[in-house]
């Protein structure tokens, strides 16, 4: 179903009155985790002001050490939805069990399945049982072509809204936290009619190349671009050394934004 064989037009994804896979590039930006009502206000206005329409921030996180912040859970969601009412922004966040799928769709305008998720198939089932769009990342180890099972499984339960998510895999390079596959991208817009996005935070895991490697996923054909931005991301309770600053995140919009009208 999600082959382009199937289906020869791109997907189209309306939120409110943006369209993912349009041609338009969409950002996909915010918080690792959200953390208090401040913090996720004081990004959603910036993002705003920048004409950002989509924010990001997890509520449920999944997280290597059981000791490490775990997310606010539900009060979270709450949280996102006020910010994202306020400033007219559409929202996504991380779901991690198929229990708690039905209950997101009250909250989130896409409900996004983290990469460690990517195989868990009874979420994927769940997911496919809502019309709530679902951002589905490549797991850490995953080829192209489970990434692309892992998207049929939701699409053949019911729901067609699927955006994939390259966000880099494990290689022996260490000098990035994981290794972006840009070769993801267009394999992926050729394969199948679904939108495709590249989140260039978690796949570098270095905020001083997010902007060239957001750069080659547009050029390579992706719809949209996520990252993360934190307003102050020494002290954040996730992912505190890959988040971008608010002027920093400033400085990466005007760089896309030049070379989105070049
Ligand atoms: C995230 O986007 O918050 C996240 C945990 O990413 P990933 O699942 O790609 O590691
Ligand atoms: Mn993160």
């Amino acid at each position: 179903l999600v082959s382009r064989k199937k289906q020869a037009t791109d997907t189209m994804i309306q939120l409110g009155t943006t369209k993912v896979g349009n041609g338009t590039p969409q950002i996909i930006a915010g918080p690792c985790s959200v953390e208090s009502e401040e913090q996720v206000f004081a990004v959603a206005k910036v993002l705003k002001e920048q004409g950002v329409s989509i924010m990001r921030g997890g509520a449920f996180k999944p997280r290597t050490s059981p000791y490490d912040f775990q997310g606010l859970g539900v009060e979270g969601l709450k949280i996102l939805r006020k910010a994202a009412d306020h400033y007219d922004l559409q929202v996504i966040s991380e779901v991690v069990s198929p229990s708690d799928i039905e209950m997101a769709t009250e909250f989130v305008d896409v409900i996004q399945i983290g990469a460690r998720n990517m195989q868990n198939f009874e979420l994927l089932k769940a997911a496919g049982t809502v019309n709530t769009p679902i951002l589905l990342k490549r797991g850490l180890a995953a080829t192209i072509e489970e990434f692309l099972f892992a998207a049929e499984y939701i699409v053949s339960n019911g729901n067609a809204n699927v955006m994939l998510c390259e966000r880099g895999i494990r290689t022996y390079e260490k000098w990035t936290r994981n290794t972006l596959d840009i070769s993801a991208v267009p394999i992926l817009k050729n394969e199948s009619h679904l939108p495709v996005f590249v989140d260039v935070t978690h796949s570098t895991g270095r905020r001083d190349i997010l902007l060239p490697c957001a750069k080659a996923a547009l050029a390579a054909g992706a719809d949209g671009v996520m990252l993360e931005v934190h307003p102050n991301p020494s002290v954040a309770l996730s992912d505190a050394k890959q988040q971008l600053d608010i002027p920093s995140f400033e400085a990466f919009m005007a760089g896309i934004k030049q070379s989105i009208d070049a």
